[in-house]
């Protein structure tokens, strides 16, 4: 028998009460007792989106999402801003060409958070703009950007700003009314403690009302014929009911422990992970502005990133590996969604142990150590 840990940064691990939840007889949505469920749902979901807008439910994974906030807003050839620092920026620039718009893509150093200055100057230049595409924590590199000082840029303009949250909601606050950013989007298999399959998308007024002139055709992800369904506790097909069901389940979590509580077990669980790796001798890929939903590490200059991967498999316990140009040069170890005290020491011994094997020098236990004193204290 081995027992196994998940420290993926999506999929995350499932809290039993997620897990029990779905293991029910499947009920009807065309039902009041489905309704119910929905309704409780999107009031949660408000609270952990920080808004007052309606936040839709998709029966598919975060980029469906992100393909509904392209079409929905959008005619072919519009012209529109995307910052790419990783494999998630990089998908907004293919989701926008795919459906013929026009990007201009501002080009982050992977493992750098955009300057902020540089999208001012590019919407400057191009007032014509639409929308600037952004990804709040890039989950290919751990770097998180400054969201609130786009929106500071956008919300004085006509462009709207639509933020890939899907790594970060639930991990830091995106108050997007008060900040002004207009579209925000997640999916279930991150913060959400759920199984993958389930997108979230809200909207700004505004960008509902871009939404009436946007030309660019859209069927299965229409948000306006959505919305109209989902405010009745419906929705236009057939739901993904049990995920909603167990979206319930961990909605109910997130709010027991209180979403700023739920900020600070992120911080406190990055901290104490940031912390094991450099007492470890290792260093961050993003140092300057690392995620708090998963630390991205460089590999010691004669290790192979992918052996230590392999090594803490083969223990029980999953990380991710580097993409692309990274692959064999970073690890990325998750502490997002259902994660305690206990997972960031077990994935910092098994790296250890998993170092201790590629034949890194180091003393052994010292990265455990550096991060139970980060727990310790709080
Ligand atoms: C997981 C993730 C996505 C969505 O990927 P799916 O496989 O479609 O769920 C998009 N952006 C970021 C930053 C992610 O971490």
């Amino acid at each position: 028998m081995q027992k196994r840990y998940l420290l993926t940064p999506g999929p995350t691990p499932l809290p039993p009460e997620v897990v029990r939840s779905q293991a029910q007889p499947i009920i009807h949505h065309r039902t009041e007792e489905f309704e119910q469920i929905f309704a409780v749902v999107r009031q949660d979901l408000k609270y952990v989106f920080q808004t007052n807008q309606d936040v839709l439910i998709l029966a598919s994974s975060g980029t469906g999402a992100m393909e509904a906030a392209v079409t929905n807003l959008h005619s072919a050839e519009d012209d529109v801003l995307v910052i790419s620092g990783g494999k998630f920026g990089q998908r907004w620039g293919q989701i926008a060409s795919c459906y013929g718009l026009k990007p201009t893509v501002i080009e982050v150093e992977w493992g750098q958070a955009v300057d902020p200055a540089k999208v001012a100057q590019a919407l400057a230049q191009n007032p014509q703009i639409k929308t600037v595409f952004c990804t709040y924590s890039e989950t290919s590199t751990g770097a998180l950007i400054d969201v609130k000082a786009l929106a500071a840029i956008t919300s004085k303009t006509d462009t709207l700003l639509v933020v890939d949250s899907i790594t970060a909601t639930g991990v830091v606050p995106l108050p997007m009314d008060e900040w002004g950013v207009d579209v925000v989007i997640s999916g279930s298999q991150k913060a959400f403690m759920l199984p993958p399959g389930l997108g979230f998308i809200t909207l700004s007024k505004r960008a509902w009302k871009r939404t009436e002139t946007a030309k660019l055709p859209s069927f299965y992800f229409n948000l306006t014929k959505e919305r109209k369904n989902q405010v009745t506790n419906q929705t236009a097909y057939t739901p993904a009911i049990t995920l909603i069901i167990a979206l319930k389940e961990a909605l109910e979590l997130i709010r027991k422990e209180g979403l700023d509580k739920v900020f600070t077990r992120h911080q406190r669980l990055a901290n104490a992970t940031i912390a094991g790796v450099k007492a470890l001798g290792l260093e961050l890929f993003a140092a300057a502005c690392p995620s708090l939903a998963v630390t991205a590490v460089k590999a010691p200059a004669n290790i192979d990133a992918g052996k230590i991967v392999k090594a803490m498999k083969k223990y029980g316990v999953t990380i991710a590996g580097g993409q692309d140009h990274l692959k064999g040069k970073i690890f990325r170890v998750s502490h997002l969604g259902y994660v305690d005290t206990f997972d960031v020491i077990i994935g910092i011994s098994a790296l250890e142990m998993a170092l201790k094997e590629a034949g890194y020098a180091f003393e052994m236990g010292s990265g455990v150590k550096a991060a139970q004193e980060v727990l310790l204290a709080g």
